[in-house]
């Protein structure tokens, strides 16, 4: 066998290779070389880079982990969605409205104040007048769980959003690098 001296074009390294071989992988950076024999010298012609195709790949997993991380961030919101959500009488399923408790709040609140003004108009005893206030109370105390309610889902909602968006610009980076 006739051996060749050709120098690595990935990392510059002295290889020695049999002159019947076409191809070839170096010892030291792993490069795929071609050996090309010229009629004045053999030399090596760099089929790949090792290097540059790893950090391609890690480039391909840190697209799909952030894709990942994005459908799981999806099903958490949909669970903590789903648990925060009101059930109106008719069944359907709706986000707390902050606006809605308040206009529920009034509406039971005035019904309250007409009840005591019926009551007393109509001399009645005083545990009837008296309902009506704790009609009221219990109104206000209604409204002011539903705006609390609606406040939580709001937060909830834009710090999912920020995550969201945070990890949209980031898999756009990560996409583009590639
Ligand atoms: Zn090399």
């Amino acid at each position: 066998m006739k051996v060749a001296k050709v120098c690595c074009q990935g990392c510059g390294a002295d290889l020695e290779v049999d002159e019947s071989i076409r191809f070839v992988t170096c010892n030291f950076c792993g490069s795929r070389l071609e050996i090309v024999h010229d009629p004045t010298t053999t030399h090596s012609r760099l089929l790949e880079e090792i290097g540059e195709k790893t950090d391609r790949m890690s480039q391909d997993l840190g697209v799909i982990r952030l894709q990942n991380d994005l459908e799981q961030l999806d099903r958490e919101w949909a669970l903590e969605r789903e648990g925060m959500m009101t059930t109106s009488k008719d069944g359907t399923r709706s986000k707390p409205s902050a606006a809605g408790s308040v206009i529920g709040g009034v509406v039971a609140a005035g019904f309250g104040i007409f009840w005591i003004g019926m009551a007393s108009s109509m001399g009645a005893p005083g545990a009837f007048p008296a309902f009506g206030v704790i009609f009221i109370i219990a109104a206000i105390a209604i409204a002011i769980g539903g705006v609390t309610k609606a406040e939580r889902y709001q937060r909830a909602e834009s710090t999912m959003r920020q995550r969201r968006q945070k990890l949209m610009a980031d898999l756009d980076r990560a996409k583009r690098e590639d």
